[in-house]
């Protein structure tokens, strides 16, 4: 960065060290024109993004939510508490690791689905059968029915692709 005394392009790192708990490095900077001192802080961006919902309101993101809706899916269903957490984070790691600011409630969506077809089919055709509001019987039908054929995620998800409803 330039220097903010001078805007001198050049600045040079007399020291660096961790600070806070280690997430964060702390630099001394001195500029090779002005001789000025500053300090920098160097932190990860971790923020998960905002959610950009159908509308286009933005919400902050809504770790609860994400949650509630996973587990609501997975009610009563024979999986560990454990599967179910590392679905959660890699979710999680997975918006963090897109490094956006902003996400569509709709990506969010894709990934809780990917998660959910590898735990648990019944779980997947649930969050399925909310997030796509299928129109009629028939379209659930045939996820199922890809579903049931073990189709590739692929197969699975352009049979979830909202069709024009034809009745
Ligand atoms: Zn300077």
């Amino acid at each position: 960065m330039y220097c903010p005394f001078c805007s001198e392009k050049d600045t040079r790192v007399i020291d660096s060290r961790l600070s806070g708990e280690g997430d964060s490095v702390r630099r001394r900077r001195e500029c090779v024109a002005c001789k000025e001192r500053f300090t920098t802080f160097e932190t990860a961006e971790l923020n998960l993004p905002r959610v950009i919902k159908s509308t286009g309101v933005r919400e902050p993101f809504w770790e609860e939510k994400l949650n509630a809706g996973v587990l609501r899916a997975l009610e009563k269903r024979p999986v560990e508490s454990d599967a179910i957490d590392a679905a959660i984070s890699r979710i999680k790691k997975s918006l963090l690791s897109m490094g956006e600011r902003e996400v569509s409630s709709l990506k969010i969506g894709e990934l809780v689905m990917d998660e959910l077809q590898n735990l648990d089919h019944v779980a997947y055709v649930r969050f399925a059968s909310v997030y796509k509001s299928f129109k009629d019987i028939k379209e659930f039908k045939q996820v199922i029915d890809a579903l049931e054929k073990g189709g590739s995620s692929e197969e699975v998800k352009n049979s979830l692709v909202n069709k024009p409803n034809k009745a």
